[in-house]
């Protein structure tokens, strides 16, 4: 979420005449976009604000601009630690950062952070803002912001705000513009995209019909005559996946206790989205989950886990894993460790607990787990992991991937690396130069936890080439 805000960030402020510089130190303009859903992030925020102040002391004409879910979290406690600061702004205003900038040149330093009932949802969704893709073959989309979950762990919703879903239509002809574009590959993006719709069709449900139904909510929901509220999250896949020219389709991140037997069906039956699923366990003791607030229990997880893979062949899985939050024991970590085994995920992300400040978890500091513990039952969980991700990595030896190609190696410019459907790194040796976005062929030699080795075999398409210039809405 935060990188596609950044794109955004990026797109608005180009269309307003700047130009990106690949050196900070040539930069007349630098914009933080902050991330606070761990500590470890809020404090090199922190560090990296430290280090621009010699940049600012040496040239005062420089604008440093602060924005993002830090920025919505400390507001002018980030002015009080860094005078330098120009302008700050939050999740929820994004939209105006370029005016923000201006506004400082004129009148010093702006704090502006709005909150979600002030914007009503819908200024931050605005597909009329410019977006600058990092990969111009691949675009985000934003579906829904907040959430309504309460997880006990988590700032995102303070910060982010409640569930709003973006009108179905709104998101068909962001897609085919895209599309349209020469984007052959869509990430769908929200706190918990399977509950994408639910508030439209809420509010919706008991309105009079009409015409404007079906751009909120979509056709098949608006000719329904039940009108009962539901997740438009299937009819969505359905919808942008029959739009010719899309090739992939993913979506992050899908709650567990959400994922219905609808969505995997959807999944499953529109060729466009992946083999991939993202479906974030975070614990595997019924009594941690429940702490946490998460709505599922193990058995639940796993039975829809084995409803997905059963439906879907081929389907990656990767998930998120806290360790050591509050009042976790050994027994506890132990339910975690053989359910990941049992899982048999091909990646994950393993966290240590951070206490956010305003989470309910912060403030449960009498059942805070041993740090020394804490680091072991990590090192533990890392090792189950990396087992079944190279386990699932070697399986694919001698498989022949389709890999659409993201450019040269950051280690080695000589090798090229690229994603298939299942989300794997693949490296190979391409016989030319393979622009980003070529759709490749690539037979896999060999593998390691983390990504595999593949010989190049052919190419099938090249990417379209097509020019945006980005305009801003009047
Ligand atoms: S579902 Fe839970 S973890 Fe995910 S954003 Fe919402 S509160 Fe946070």
């Amino acid at each position: 979420m935060n990188e596609h805000d950044s794109e955004r960030i990026s797109g608005i402020l180009e269309s307003s005449g700047l130009k990106r510089t690949e050196q900070v130190t040539d930069a007349d303009v630098i914009v933080l976009n902050t991330c606070c859903i761990r500590e470890n992030a809020d404090n090199k925020f922190y560090g990296h604000l430290g280090n621009l102040k010699q940049l600012k002391e040496k040239n005062p004409e420089l604008k440093i601009l602060v924005g993002g879910c830090l920025a919505q979290k400390d507001q002018e406690l980030i002015r009080d630690r860094a005078k330098h600061v120009d302008v700050v702004f939050g999740t929820h205003n994004l939209n105006r950062v370029a005016d923000l900038l201006n506004l400082s040149r004129s009148e010093g330093p702006i704090v502006e952070i709005v909150n979600q009932e002030d914007v009503g949802g819908e200024v931050s969704f605005d597909s009329a803002f410019p977006v600058r893709r990092e990969l111009q073959h691949a675009a985000w989309m934003t579906i829904q912001s907040g959430c309504d979950n309460s997880c006990a762990f988590c700032i995102v919703p303070q910060v982010r705000g409640a569930e709003i879903s973006r009108p179905f239509g709104d998101l068909v002809e962001e897609a085919k513009r895209v599309i349209s574009e020469g984007v052959i590959e869509i990430t769908l993006l929200g706190q918990n995209v399977n509950s994408y719709g639910r508030d439209l069709t809420t509010q919706l449900r008991s309105s009079v019909p009409d015409l404007k139904d079906s751009y909120l909510a979509g056709e098949h929901w608006a000719q329904d005559v039940k009108r009962r509220p539901r997740t438009l999250f299937p009819d969505l896949l359905r919808e942008i996946g029959s739009i010719d020219g899309v090739q992939r389709i993913r979506f992050t991140s899908p709650h567990p206790k959400d994922l219905r037997r609808e969505v995997i069906e959807a999944m499953a039956t529109t060729d466009a989205v992946c083999e991939h699923l993202h479906f974030p366990l975070q614990s595997g003791s019924d009594r941690i989950l429940a702490a946490m607030h998460r709505g599922y229990n193990r058995a639940k997880y796993l039975e829809r886990l084995n409803e997905a893979r059963q439906l879907i062949p081929d389907l990656a899985v990767t998930t998120d894993i806290i360790v050591g939050f509050p009042g976790e024991t050994e027994e506890d970590f132990e339910e975690t460790l053989s359910l990941a085994a049992e899982a048999e995920f091909d990646g994950a992300y393993t966290f240590i607990f951070s206490p956010r400040p305003g989470t309910e978890a912060a403030d449960m500091v009498d059942s805070f787990c041993d740090p020394e513990i804490v680091t072991q039952r990590y090192e533990r969980l890392r090792a189950v992991i990396l087992r079944s991700g190279l386990r699932k990595h070697e399986s694919r030896i001698g498989k022949r991937e389709e890999v659409i190609v993201e450019g040269p190696s950051k280690k080695d410019s000589n090798v090229t690396t690229g994603r298939t459907r299942q989300n794997k790194l693949v490296h190979f040796i391409s016989p030319k130069k393979l622009p980003i976005g070529s759709v490749a062929i690539v037979e896999i030699a060999s593998a390691s936890p983390h990504y595999l080795n593949g010989n190049f075999d052919e190419v099938i398409t090249m990417p379209a080439r097509k020019t945006r210039i980005p305009v801003v809405a009047v």
